[in-house]
């Protein structure tokens, strides 16, 4: 008999090479492979978990390939949509398709060793046998008071309980239920069980709010919309933009029986928006929280594929949840720059949505009270429909926003103390006035300052040398408890010096000032206050945010202090007063989108005042009153802040008035970078010349605003056209076809709609 042909099938590996492989498939796989399954497969003299793309009877090759080891999935991991939103991806980001698989898939399912991640048990035990006599009872246990006390136990527990449920009721030894066991009147089973750490949070009361006309003329609007729709909802800050989304799940998820997503930025994931969703949907949300563990995650990812849940509610990477029948994909607080991934892929979960929601016939809603410029363009070209929610719910009021000229405001104090900065120069007279008298009347406060640390830098007095990263061009910032230098670029960190590297001086000083000493100030000036710090440093712990939240909701804090986590999605209603410590961090910064980033902020953390009836109050301290980030901001004005931002980028062009892709050569020689730079600068001139016409536009090679980072030098180069598909082209042919030489650990990268240029 013939032998039957072989079939092979094309393979997607996560190796930073454009193309696929070809391998055979043998009989006496466990599963039957299809499109979008995994497979094990050799790769040099290990094996690796690939995905295939696509099944031939013939191979392009001239051996046999080599064979498939193992099929672990009887359903294809990657459904036929989610495998086109992967090609896509890897096609705009210039990205190999098996990097962009990796991406997608839950890490529980990438391990070559282990392709079946094995679940989470629990032993199941019900009654095998029914005694209903006392006298049959007296027999079948005799002196076996332990056997009898045990059965009588699951008896009077329904007939059926877990084994752990039990133990907690009664004390006894494993052998017990194994002589039950073999006696046949008992059965143990096992039972997977979902990983779920939100449940601990137990049941939420759901009052059910009736949607004011503003919000139901965005849910109908949205809800008899066609398919593949785009939103934009551009609602102020406690206009309610939750119950919209809420209400319209109800919609699509309740009524038409198809399924959700909801991203929110990882910050956002806080008790309070998940707690949101949870009294709405109850069990059929599945929270992806980067705080979850593999297994968990996977867990979330199977229960979502299997359709047991069918609202995900997630960070960025919740894009990609396996689910079937979409219905809407909603992005919470759209302009939030962690939306898009810092490393390869380096996709937007916001661009991706839409994407997949065309793909799937799904509407996506952009929600955001300071939408991206690039939404607020779309929309105005008529690609999104804008909704608008111009007011507070209930008739609430935005806050009054007062500004406190730092320049003009005397401090009163010595302001360079030493050993740091005096109370009186962080926070001026009329702040702290406005913080007593809130604190006075038992309401509580939000104190913004975007830097962590205790002071930002340390400087030399005599010749003002900074203290700077031994790898990297960033100045150390200075932490306390411990006392640490540390480089928040590459976690470089070395203990305080007594004198400068420089000149030897022995007069340092500490300039700047970060969270931990603003902490400290406010603590010693208030002693009896009930103080709270969010930041970085103090959210390391998987439910340090929740702990910290939930202390505030109680009433258990005065004064909340933080950086820019603090700034989003909380709705405290009895925080009266937000001060701003000092507007002017970061809106200097080398990068097109520094002043858009200012006005988000200063926007969103205002937006936390007065969100109940006693209204509130916003105190913004700055040197530059006049910046239009911080003017428009103090005027509640979204609109005239962008037509000002917009003029501000159009020559020379930056988005929305032009699409880029940012070229990074990085390696550790610095001249070696450079050359390779400028050689690529010539390449591309030259091949856009020949080949593109003008519409693709080079500027630089220079070297980065951050010149090092990890002990590696950075140069870039930009590409800015107005042709998205001859960008895609001109950076395609580079990333494939550009030479890199193997010397000074060279590296190139492309990040396609950067959202930061440093
Ligand atoms: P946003 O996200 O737009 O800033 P939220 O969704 O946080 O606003 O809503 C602000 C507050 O208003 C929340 O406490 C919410 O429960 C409340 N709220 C929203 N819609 C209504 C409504 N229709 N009736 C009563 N309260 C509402
Ligand atoms: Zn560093």
């Amino acid at each position: 008999m013939r032998e039957k042909a072989p079939r092979f099938i094309q393979v997607a590996l996560p190796l930073p090479l454009f193309q696929t492989f070809t391998y055979a498939v043998d009989e006496g796989l466990a599963n039957p492979i299809a499109v979008g399954s995994r497979v094990v497969v050799p790769l040099r003299s290990g094996k690796e978990v690939g995905v295939c793309i696509g099944i031939s009877d013939v191979s392009p090759l001239k051996r046999k390939p080599k064979a498939v080891l193992e099929s672990p999935d009887l359903d294809p991991a990657i459904s036929p949509p989610l495998l086109e939103l992967c090609r896509w991806m890897a096609d705009y980001y210039i990205v190999p398709l098996g990097v962009v698989l990796r991406t997608v898939l839950p890490a529980a399912l990438t391990g070559a060793d282990d392709p079946r991640p094995s679940r989470k048990t629990r032993r199941l035990v019900r009654l095998g046998a029914d005694i209903p006599s006392l006298l049959q009872r007296d027999k079948t246990f005799a002196r076996a008071n332990r056997q009898r006390t045990v059965f009588e136990l699951i008896e009077s527990l329904g007939g059926k309980t877990s084994v752990e449920n039990l133990r907690s009721q009664l004390d006894f030894s494993p052998s017990v239920l194994k002589t039950l066991e073999k006696r046949g009147l008992i059965v143990l089973d096992e039972e997977e069980v979902e990983r779920d750490p939100f449940a601990m949070r137990g049941g939420i009361a759901a009052t059910r709010l009736e949607p004011t006309p503003a919000q139901q003329h965005a849910i109908s609007t949205m809800a008899s919309a066609a398919k593949g729709a785009v939103f934009l909802l551009h609602g102020i800050t406690g206009s309610g933009k939750t119950l919209v989304y809420i209400e319209l799940l109800r919609r699509i998820v309740d009524e038409r029986g198809q399924t959700a997503i909801v991203l929110v930025p990882e910050i956002a994931l806080t008790p309070q928006t998940v707690d949101r969703f949870r009294a709405a949907f109850g069990d059929r949300v599945a929270v992806l929280h980067s705080a979850l563990n593999e297994g968990e995650r996977y867990d979330a990812w199977l229960a979502l594929k299997r359709g047991e849940k069918r609202i995900v509610v997630g960070a960025r990477s919740a894009v990609f949840a396996p689910l079937d029948n979409l219905g809407a994909i909603i992005v919470d607080e759209e302009h939030e720059s962690s939306y898009k991934q810092g490393e390869t892929p380096r996709y937007h979960a916001r661009e991706v949505a839409i994407m997949r929601a065309k793909n799937e016939g799904a509407l996506t809603v952009l929600g955001s009270a300071t939408p991206s410029l690039e939404s607020w363009a779309n929309a105005s070209a008529g690609k999104y429909t804008l909704l608008s929610l111009p007011d507070r719910v209930g008739g609430g009021r935005l806050p009054s926003v007062e500004v406190i000229d730092l320049r003009r405001i005397p401090t009163g104090y010595n302001a360079m103390a030493q050993g740091g900065v005096d109370y009186g120069a962080v926070i001026r007279e009329p702040l702290h006035d406005a913080i007593v008298e809130t604190m006075r009347r038992g309401e509580q406060c939000i104190l913004l300052l975007n830097r962590r640390g205790y002071s930002s830098f340390i400087q030399c007095f005599e010749c003002g040398a900074v203290a700077t990263c031994p790898h990297c061009s960033i100045t150390l910032t200075h932490h306390r408890n411990p006392e640490r230098l540390i480089c928040h670029y590459c976690l470089h960190t070395e203990d305080p010096r007594p004198d400068c590297t420089r000149c030897g001086g022995r007069n340092l000083r500490q300039r700047g000032l970060g969270t931990q000493q603003v902490e400290r100030l406010l603590c010693e000036r208030f002693p009896s206050a009930r103080i709270a710090r969010m930041d970085v440093d103090t959210t390391s712990g998987k439910w340090a945010h929740t702990r910290i939240l939930d202390r505030v909701g109680a009433g258990d804090v005065d004064i909340l202090l933080g950086t820019q986590m603090i700034a989003k999605g909380l709705d405290f209603p009895n925080v009266t007063l937000v001060g701003v410590v000092d507007a002017d961090v970061g809106i200097n910064l080398p990068d097109f989108r520094a002043s858009e980033r200012c006005f988000q902020l200063l926007s969103q953390v205002s937006g936390r005042a007065g969100r109940g009836a006693k209204g509130g109050r916003v105190l913004i301290q700055t040197r530059l009153p006049n910046h239009h980030a911080v003017r428009y901001a103090v005027g509640h004005d979204y609109i005239a802040f962008v037509r000002n931002e917009m003029e501000g980028r159009r020559d020379p062009p930056y988005p929305p008035n032009v699409r880029l892709a940012n070229i990074v050569f990085s390696g550790v020689v610095e001249d070696s970078t450079a050359k390779l730079a400028i050689h690529a600068g010539e390449w591309l001139r030259e091949l856009i010349s020949t080949r593109a016409g003008d519409e693709v536009m080079v500027v630089g090679p220079a070297p980065c605003p951050v010149e090092r980072i990890k002990s590696r030098w950075r140069w870039h180069l930009l590409l800015k056209s107005e042709h998205p598909g001859e960008l895609t082209r001109v950076s395609r042919y580079f990333m494939e076809r550009f030479e890199v030489p193997s010397t000074a650990q060279l590296r190139v990268t492309l990040d396609r709609d950067p959202v930061a240029l440093l």
